[in-house]
């Protein structure tokens, strides 16, 4: 029997184990938090990721290691690849954890970025500023997420006030990209290097965190589609990537511009559990295993809508026709993702109807 090893075990983790079961996959966790979401399902070891006991006891037995979320130190990763393969590369962690390397990455291949510059002091914020103009973004480069480490700039009277408010970090500024919309696009590259893709998604962000993804993303044009999937070919083929890449894109007149990347399963692609012909969890474990991806069409229009902190009575959701809850088995608490619900519909405007039912029953 053929065990994966993962390291995290939050819902990700937790959804991965869940779609590699059909295979008769095992799986090995390791997380320190003993109530983590994976261990409900599957073997965890409760650990952190610095204890050699755990992890020597996680690497024994494991005959591939990949990840579920992005901060997995880097030294670790390559550590790990000594004795057991770990997909996606580690090269993929490095670029992605570090906000200005992944910048410099996109725009290294020919991939559109916002403006930036780097920012390790007030000094350096002047000449920031030269280059991105108002408004802008001071993000921290490392550690950043939903919207967390940000701060807009609207003119220089903010700059005393970002400064102080990302304390010293080392941080990059970005000019501000006033897009139409934000749409992912979920990649697959398998160990021979084929890539598939998932159709666009557009995704609906509040307080820096996702809330809904509609997928096929409404009115989305082949050429829209292509153009990310080049994109993101560029990225998968230079990092000699293995497994589901995210990449988040602003759309702007037409043009896609890449705000971030994620070397794992992603939020945006939670609907492809039943939206799919593949879940992006299986095409995931596919590509790590050496196995053929699945295919990646949607047959129906569909949306995921987050839980976020509290969590809804299951009945009134799951009255909305077509929906499909998914609990993380986590406790709650404000602003913490705690499963998400799948919806399908045979049009458009039934799923904006049906999208309707599922907030009003929250
Ligand atoms: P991030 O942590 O980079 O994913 O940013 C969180 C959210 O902030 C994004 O989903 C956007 O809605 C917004 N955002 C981030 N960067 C920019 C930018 N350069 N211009 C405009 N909005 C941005």
């Amino acid at each position: 029997m053929t065990t994966v090893g993962v390291l995290g075990g939050g819902q990700l983790g937790r959804m991965l184990a869940l779609a590699g079961y059909p295979l008769d996959l095992r799986f090995q966790f390791l997380d320190p938090d003993p109530d983590a979401p994976a261990g409900r399902v599957a073997r965890q070891i409760v650990g952190s990721y610095d204890d050699p006991k755990c992890l020597q006891s996680f690497v024994s037995g494991v005959d591939v290691i990949t990840y579920e979320f992005e901060n997995v130190p880097v030294e670790l990763a390559r550590r790990l690849e000594q004795s057991c393969p770990v997909y996606p590369p580690p090269a993929a962690l490095a670029a992605s954890q570090d906000r200005l390397t992944e910048k410099q990455l996109f725009r290294r291949l020919g991939v559109p970025t916002a403006s930036f510059a780097p920012v390790g002091s007030a000094s350096d914020l002047d000449n920031a500023v030269a280059e991105c103009g108002y408004p802008s973004l001071l993000k921290t480069r490392r550690f950043g997420y939903d919207g967390k480490g940000q701060y807009l700039l609207r003119g220089p009277e903010d700059r005393t006030a970002a400064l102080a408010a990302l304390c010293g970090a080392p941080s990059i500024l970005e000019g501000f990209v006033d897009f139409d919309r934000e749409v992912s696009l979920l990649a697959v590259r398998t160990r021979d290097g084929v890539v598939v893709s998932y159709p666009l998604v557009e995704n609906h962000h509040s307080e820096g965190i996702l809330r809904l993804s509609v997928a096929p993303a409404p009115h989305l044009s082949s050429r829209l589609q292509d153009q990310a999937e080049r994109h993101a070919r560029r990225i998968l083929d230079e990092l000699e990537y293995v497994g589901v890449l995210a990449v988040e894109f602003f759309e702007q007149n037409g043009r896609l511009i890449a705000n971030e990347m994620a070397p794992r399963v992603h939020n945006s692609g939670h609907w492809t559990i039943e939206g799919a012909a593949t879940s992006q969890f299986e095409n995931h474990l596919r590509a790590i295993l050496c196995l053929p991806s699945g295919p990646t069409e949607i047959a129906r229009p569909c949306a995921m809508i987050n839980l976020i902190g509290t969590i809804p009575e299951k009945r009134s959701v799951l009255s909305v026709p077509d929906a499909h809850l998914h609990l993380y088995g986590k406790a709650a608490r404000p602003g913490r993702k705690l499963g998400h619900v799948t919806v399908r519909a045979d049009t458009e405007s039934q799923l904006r109807e049906r999208i309707d039912a599922i907030r009003a029953a929250l």
